[in-house]
């Protein structure tokens, strides 16, 4: 069991943005910058590889509607990155697959 799935099983708490039967979007305990939300399928798959089509409409289909509710919790949010790490040599450090969405401010201190 990663620690998204103890996520998912309330192991370990989480702040939650968003869950339906197939998804859980919660907060990153490591915010880039605020409302920094990872966006992950409820079945274990280890990345993007392993995603049929039915996961990817799950997912991904998903993925405008959370982004738009994130923004709509802040005025100052004027952009998002969204972004996926997908095998160790991609950065991927938490081995269930997951999207980060990263709020942006015009006024934030990361590079565009
Ligand atoms: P990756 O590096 O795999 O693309 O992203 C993993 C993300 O998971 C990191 O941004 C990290 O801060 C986040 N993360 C790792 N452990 C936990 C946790 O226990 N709770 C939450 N909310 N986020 C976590």
């Amino acid at each position: 069991m990663d620690i998204f799935d103890k996520i998912i099983a309330g192991d370990i708490p989480s702040y939650k943005v968003y869950e339906d039967d197939t998804v859980l979007a919660f907060l990153d305990i490591s915010q880039v910058t605020p409302g920094h939300t990872l966006v992950i399928p409820k079945k274990h798959v280890d990345d993007i590889f392993g995603y049929d089509a039915n996961m990817a409409e799950n997912v991904l289909l998903k993925l405008p509607m959370i982004a738009r509710a994130i923004k709509a919790s802040n005025p100052k949010i004027t952009g998002m990155n969204i972004s996926s790490n997908n095998g160790t040599a991609a950065g991927q450090t938490v081995r269930h697959s997951h999207w980060h969405l990263i709020p942006r401010f015009d006024d934030d201190a990361l590079t565009p």
